[in-house]
């Protein structure tokens, strides 16, 4: 038994080779993985050669979203929910699993709930564990309707606990609060980005986010439904850019700990952004207005300083250029291949 260890210890893990290139690579696991943000990570870490991990309960996602990598020796799809505990071998773990938008997260608030909180207990364990390094998404919910504006990060937020966003909000807010604790107990190695609004290719086309419904009703000649006056902003990321500040804060100095916020500055109306797609669709479709839905924040827009200064990142994609790249994917798909979980308006 002893000697077994002695000499299983001796060997350099994959990690550990010689070649500098091999040196860097990593066994990374994305929960999450299949999901719009997910899918893309995964395809990015594959192609930097990284052993990827792709795990995902399908609840908001489909296969086909990694079809395209499963034939890669470096890439492995597994079924599971990070609500249950799981054993793995991992430098890295990126947490995405959580259903994201208000159609889906609301569909089952408890399951939601269970999803951020259970999910970070199990996958911290796991990181404390293994010693790996572990990134949690995390979002511009965590400031609720905010009195700040722009939202840096330091503003404590405006979350009504009892109300229909609460099982996102709240389980995103303990979730960041179990990341410190684990870090401040454990010495794990955390990271944490607050994700503001970010659209593109690959998002469910029903999942009832603003962009994807707009943009299918645009497509389609039908109203357009703003809830509200259309008044209330939003700040939208273009997916590309949203990844690569992800993957620079996963690699930041240690010592970045606290959350950084990722998103596009640029600050929309919801009417404008109505107007934006009809424009860029070319479309018929007129605006009709509906009830606004209970806590919708008023205003938001992210301060980026701090990912400015300490990752040298920001957004390249301007709104209009996003908007046409997803137009153009949702012009390709296949509407009856997926399935709609909620309202489809
Ligand atoms: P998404 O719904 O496409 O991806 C989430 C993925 O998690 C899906 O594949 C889903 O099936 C999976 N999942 C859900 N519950 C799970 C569970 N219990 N176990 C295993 N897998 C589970 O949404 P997305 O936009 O790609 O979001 C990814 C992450 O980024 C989420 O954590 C979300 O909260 C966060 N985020 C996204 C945005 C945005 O604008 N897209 C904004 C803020 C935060
Ligand atoms: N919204 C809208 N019409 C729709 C879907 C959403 O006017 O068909 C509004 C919604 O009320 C909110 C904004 O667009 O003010 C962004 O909504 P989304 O669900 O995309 O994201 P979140 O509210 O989580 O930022």
């Amino acid at each position: 038994g002893n000697l077994a260890i002695m000499i299983a210890q001796s060997l350099p893990t994959p990690h550990e080779s010689l070649d500098p290139v091999v040196s860097q690579l990593k066994r990374i696991l994305v929960t999450g993985g299949a999901g719009f943000l997910g899918s893309h990570l995964c395809e990015r870490l594959v192609n930097d050669r990284h052993d990827v991990i792709c795990l995902d309960n399908f609840f908001t996602s489909q296969k086909k979203n990694v079809e395209h990598l499963l034939g890669c020796s470096n890439f492995e799809l597994m079924r599971h929910d990070v609500t249950r505990p799981l054993w793995l071998e991992v430098d890295e773990i990126y947490n995405l699993a959580c259903p994201a938008s208000p159609g889906h997260y609301q569909y089952n608030p408890i399951k939601t709930m269970k999803t951020s909180v259970m999910g970070a207990i199990n996958l911290l364990g796991m990181a404390k564990r293994c010693n790996a390094k572990i990134l949690q998404a995390s979002t511009s919910e965590v400031y609720g309707d905010p009195e700040i504006h722009p939202q840096t990060e330091d503003y404590r937020g405006n979350v009504n606990p009892i109300g229909p966003r609460a099982c996102y909000d709240e389980g995103k807010r303990a979730a960041e609060t179990l990341f410190m604790d684990y870090n401040r107990m454990n010495r794990v190695n955390i990271r944490m980005i607050r994700i503001f609004n970010t659209y593109g290719p690959r998002m469910h086309p029903f999942d009832g986010r603003v962009v994807s419904n707009f943009i299918r009703q645009a497509l389609d000649g039908r109203d357009i439904t703003i809830f509200g006056d259309g008044s209330q902003t939003r700040s939208f990321c273009y997916r590309d850019d949203l990844i690569e500040g992800m993957i620079r804060l996963m690699n930041a100095p240690d010592d970045l700990v606290t959350p950084v916020n990722i998103g596009n500055p640029g600050e929309y109306t919801i009417k404008e952004l109505a107007e934006k797609v009809i424009e860029l669709v070319g479309s018929k479709s007129k605006l009709t207005y509906h009830p606004l839905p209970a806590d919708d924040p008023t205003r938001r827009k992210p301060d980026i300083s701090l990912a400015k200064s300490r990752l040298g990142w920001e957004p390249t994609v301007p709104l209009e250029d996003g908007l046409k790249k997803t137009i153009d994917w949702f012009r390709t798909i296949d509407i009856e291949q997926y399935r709609p979980p909620t309202p489809n308006y």
